[in-house]
């Protein structure tokens, strides 16, 4: 008798279930399975901070700060994923809007006297640089602090949007235009960062694999039980994310 062993191909897509939530891989022994295909990644786009620098400004502090003790506390409960102040400030009037920028550009420029790199980023970086992979960076921090961040740091993240690109995170505009820019879809790119609903949420919406860093633990599985939050990774470090990188894909820029 004759066997005949016939490979399902199957390429893998930001929304296959094969990776979700995979940080190692298993081997199966199962051959009459589908095996899917490492799927090829073009790029990664990086969030700046929490993601790639560690994180100095006082979010708490600042949302406070802004919106008063009271309304912060009515918005935080509303937002338990976190609060998005750039949209909570939106409709205010002119003035009043005015303050509130001032009051976030002073604690982003507390925050950029004590810029700090993520431990793993510049190991990830170097690692990125020698497969000649694509690294774009989008923040909703000003483009002072994306500039003071390339300066310090010596790396080089394009295209690198900062907020005066709108829209910004969450909406998928971003991460879009620089796909665009790259010539590549958006399935072939990676969007990493540190918040669930702007960074992932942006990913999720472009179509890209999403892998969420989470240093301490912070988002438990309830916060990303919902489908438009639910990333494709989630590590604990940047190292952590080089080794996932080289075990899901195939790095061809
Ligand atoms: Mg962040």
């Amino acid at each position: 008798m004759q066997f005949v062993l016939s490979r399902a191909i199957c390429f893998v897509h930001p929304k296959s279930p094969f990776l979700l939530m995979a940080t190692s891989t298993s081997v199966s022994s199962v051959s009459s399975i589908a095996i899917p295909r490492k799927a090829r990644l073009r790029g990664v786009v990086f969030d700046m901070d929490g993601t790639l620098t560690v994180p100095v400004i006082d979010f708490p502090a600042m949302y406070r700060s802004v919106l008063g003790e009271d309304e912060y506390l009515s918005v935080k409960a509303k937002n338990p994923t976190g609060i998005d102040i750039l949209h909570q400030i939106e409709n205010w009037s002119p003035e009043k809007q005015r303050k509130a920028y001032e009051t976030i550009a002073d604690f982003e420029r507390q925050g950029l006297d004590r810029l700090q790199i993520m431990p793993g980023a510049a190991e990830l970086y170097n690692f990125l640089e020698s497969k000649k992979m694509r690294r774009g960076l989008i923040t909703r921090n000003v483009k002072a602090a994306v500039d003071l961040f390339h300066q310090r740091f010596g790396m080089a993240f394009s295209p690198a949007l900062s907020r005066e690109f709108r829209p910004y995170k969450p909406d998928p505009a971003p991460l879009l235009h620089i796909c665009s820019t790259w010539e590549v879809q958006p399935y072939e790119v990676i969007m990493v960062g540190d918040s669930l609903k702007d960074d992932v949420g942006c990913g999720k919406q472009a179509g890209s694999f999403t892998c969420l860093l989470d240093e301490t633990g912070k988002y438990s599985s309830d916060d990303m039980a919902s489908a438009e939050l639910k990333p494709n990774f989630k590590v604990s470090s940047l190292t952590q994310l080089q080794s996932l990188l080289e075990a899901n894909f195939d790095l061809i820029p």
